[in-house]
């Protein structure tokens, strides 16, 4: 056996052999139980050194099988051990070379390919100063002492105080590893069964959670599918109750008009001067049904264009619509109805080409009726018509200097019947505005309000130039 230490003598703090720092030890492979010396020295290094245990065995099994393969292939090899930094992490690492003493065959020796090279942190055949090395590192704890120049020389001589053991030794020695590696297997068998075991539990949670979740996934889906069933069957009773009531005041105004018209003509009979004379009280009282069934009539024929508008049965008739030629008509029969000589009646002339894709009598309707209602809630200032065209669009707007309508009520007063409290007075059904946003809507418009009580309103139709 030949063990040598003295090489690195005089040299302490200076980079080794093949840039190794702080040589620890030298050992000579040359014959088979160098082999064991090697694997046993290895181990006393690494302890020294701060290795744990399971990395000293490990670090010694990689050097004797390196070493093993060495004397086979090139006759043996030097081995320096030291402690040193790894360049990349700045870690401290002990790093072991082995020197051939023959030249390894080109590319034939590549250890790191190896189970051997899981052992260490790195082991690989690298060129030192021209030389061709083997070299493994394993990485020092951090908690290990830290290697100072003395210390290095205390170990160098301790490690070279140690007398060398029989190969018997070492073969007992690794007996004992061997029990002990057993031993570890079987804990960390035990160790992956409670794993196991765990994991399984935790995925029979997690499946009870997934089915839990599914089966709450589906309660929630069968109650949102019932939901839309209600919701469906709900919409097709309110379509249907709608339809009823449209039908319903249909018929009852269709039936009504026949006998009010019967009355209005009665009356008109008996107040006629060709028929027998009445006394004056007579003639007030037949005065009086006479109006009331004029106000009867004229509900009636409201309620039955609603009603007809409301159940589709209201058809436009399509062509291109003159709108000066509408608006000169308004000018001429709204004329009579605007009586009080504090409010004027402007109906602007429509800028050029004023043609809209229309039904000529519904749009008439509609602002007859939207400057009717100008006329009737202005005390003075003016009603004024005025039609613009823009994108398309014409925009037909009824402004007045009337009493305006306060903001809450923009929308009320398109419902049926809704009239805004206090207006009642100056007459009228409440069914005039539903009436003409539904028309306008068969036009393929839009009626919209803006007003401020005290200042006036504006009712704005806008309607497509090429129509629906
Ligand atoms: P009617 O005029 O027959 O009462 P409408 O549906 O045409 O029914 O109008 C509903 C209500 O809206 C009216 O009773 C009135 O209170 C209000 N209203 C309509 N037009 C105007 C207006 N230009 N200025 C102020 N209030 C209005």
């Amino acid at each position: 056996m030949s063990e040598r230490t003295e090489r690195s003598e005089g040299r302490e703090g200076m980079p080794g052999r093949h840039g190794m720092s702080e040589p620890l030890l030298h050992l000579a492979l040359r014959v088979e139980q160098d082999i064991f010396l090697i694997r046993q020295r290895g181990r006393e290094v690494a302890a020294a050194v701060g290795l744990e245990h399971q990395d000293q065995v490990r670090l010694a099994t990689a050097l004797s099988e390196v070493a093993r393969e060495l004397l086979r292939g090139v006759d043996g090899a030097d081995v320096t051990f030291a402690v040193d930094r790894d360049v990349a992490t700045g870690r401290r690492v002990l790093r072991v070379d082995l020197a051939p003493v023959r030249p390894l065959p080109e590319g034939r020796y590549e250890p790191q390919s190896g189970a051997v090279a899981r052992l260490v942190d790195t082991l690989q055949v690298v060129t030192v100063e021209s030389d061709t090395v083997v070299r493994m590192s394993r990485r020092v704890p951090d908690h290990a002492e830290e290697l100072t120049p003395d210390r290095v020389a205390q170990l160098r001589a301790e490690l070279a105080e140690r007398a060398p053991g029989s190969a018997l030794d070492e073969l007992a020695a690794q007996n004992a590893q061997l029990i002990a590696a057993l031993d570890e297997v079987r804990s960390q068998r035990d160790e992956l069964a409670v794993l196991n075991s765990e994991l399984q539990e935790t995925n029979r949670g997690v499946m009870a959670l997934y089915n839990q979740l599914t089966e709450e996934l589906e309660e929630t889906n069968r109650g949102v599918v019932a939901l839309y069933a209600e919701l469906d069957e709900k919409s097709a009773q309110l379509r249907a109750a709608s339809e009823s009531k449209s039908r319903f005041l249909a018929n009852v105004s269709h039936e009504l008009r026949a006998p009010v018209t019967a009355i209005i003509g009665l009356g008109r009979l008996l107040a006629d001067s060709a028929s027998d004379p009445l006394t004056g009280e007579q003639a007030r009282q037949v005065g009086l049904i006479r109006s009331s069934a004029g106000d009867l009539l004229a509900l009636v024929n409201e309620l039955l264009d609603l009603a007809k508008a409301e159940s589709g049965r209201i058809e436009p008739d399509w062509s291109d619509v003159d709108l000066r030629a509408v608006f000169g008509q308004l000018r001429g029969t709204l004329r009579a109805l605007a009586t009080r000589p504090e409010v004027e009646l402007v109906v602007e002339e429509p800028p050029a080409p004023a043609t809209v894709r229309s039904d000529e009598v519904l749009l008439a309707q509609v602002l007859r009726n939207l400057l009717h209602n100008g006329l009737k809630f202005t005390e003075r200032g003016e009603v004024r018509l005025r039609a613009e065209r823009r994108d398309g669009m014409w925009t037909l707007s009824v402004t007045d200097t009337g009493v305006g309508i306060p903001a809450e009520l923009h929308e009320r007063i398109f419902e049926e019947f809704y009239q805004v409290p206090g207006t009642t007075r100056v007459g009228g059904t409440g069914l005039g505005l539903p009436y003409a946003r539904r028309l306008v809507a068969l036009l393929g418009g839009t009626l919209e309000l803006t007003s401020e009580p005290g200042r006036g309103s504006t009712f704005t139709v806008v309607l497509p130039v090429g129509g629906a």
